[in-house]
């Protein structure tokens, strides 16, 4: 079984209340490779830049993810600034440059084609169609998204959706795509568009699932210290995702992508989860689940 991830792999200027970093290794399928990879093998797709060193790669391929699909391509690596707001919960863009990403056309392997499991991770939606496109057949999909690409690709990124199993996105970006205010209306919206899963995530509030017949809202880790929550969502996703691809329900999936999350807020960008073990990981759950389980005593 594997899972096959397309996604941007970046350079990211990160600069918080606690510190600043002009460049780190970032990107949205790198922090989703990152996390899935504590569950299950990763296939990643995506293009790199020539100022992309062998560092970089070897980070990427953390606990065998392949990379034999990361193409090195001569130009600029993505790159994107953000600042953090005092609590932390909320960030601005300050630039953002495709670089490669600009004129990349995603030839898969036949090893990433046959993954059963796809996460088209954040990036322009027609990179993500055509990545779908050429799958042989998984037996799952998700796919996550941003602003940008409503604002821009809004069309793009419909017929995307329509395609796939699963859609993570924050709750005001689902409010912005559906320009519905209530998050259970917009969900119902969403879903009536294909997908049977919705995870709507939210920060620091922890992230809700839901189904035609479910809700489940789980809250984040408490954590006292938030270093850097660049990634959170795209690793939320790797523990989400990863854990669906080895046979967990959605709401035990729920709590694999918090407690990976919440692993790689405590430093700057991949520093935590890169060394990070599936026994730290199955530990954090189960506090998880100590902390929101309770004995309905009827008062
Ligand atoms: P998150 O904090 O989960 O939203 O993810 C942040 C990551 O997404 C960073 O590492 C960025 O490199 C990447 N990113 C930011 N903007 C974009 C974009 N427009 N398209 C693709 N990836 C992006």
């Amino acid at each position: 079984m594997s899972i096959t991830v397309v996604g941007s792999l970046a350079f990211d200027a990160v600069k918080t209340p606690f510190g600043e970093r002009e460049r780190m290794l970032g990107g949205a399928a790198t922090h989703f490779a990152l996390s899935a990879s504590l569950f299950d093998q990763v296939n990643v797709v995506g293009p790199v830049g020539d100022d992309f060193g062998d560092a970089e790669l070897a980070i990427l391929a953390t606990r065998g993810t392949d990379i034999s699909d990361v193409e090195r391509v001569a130009g600029k690596t993505f790159f994107w600034a953000g600042e953090y707001h005092w609590d932390m919960n909320t960030r601005d863009t300050l630039d953002t440059q495709l670089g490669v990403f600009e004129t990349f056309e995603p030839k898969l392997s036949a090893n990433s084609r046959a993954a059963d499991v796809l996460f088209l991770a954040n990036i322009q939606p027609s990179l993500q169609l055509s990545v779908l496109e050429q799958m042989d057949g998984p037996r799952f999909t998700a796919l996550d998204s941003m602003n940008l690409w409503i604002d821009i690709a809004r069309d793009d990124l419909v017929k995307v959706i329509e395609r796939v199993d699963c859609v993570t996105l924050n709750d005001a970006e689902i409010r912005q795509l559906t320009e519905k205010p209530s998050l259970v209306a917009a969900a119902k919206e969403l879903l009536a568009m294909g997908p049977e899963i919705v995870i709507a995530k939210q920060g620091e509030y922890g992230a809700v699932a839901i189904t035609s017949d479910t809700y489940f809202s789980l809250p984040a880790f408490p954590l006292e210290t938030v270093i850097d929550p660049t990634g959170a969502g795209d690793t939320f996703a790797g523990g989400f995702v990863g854990a669906i691809a080895t046979g967990a329900d959605i709401r035990s999936a729920v709590a694999y992508g918090t407690a990976v999350a919440s692993f790689n807020v405590e430093e700057f960008g991949t520093d935590r989860v890169s060394r990070l073990t599936r026994e730290e990981v199955d530990g954090r759950v189960a506090e998880l689940h100590a902390l929101t389980t309770f004995d309905l005593v009827i008062a």
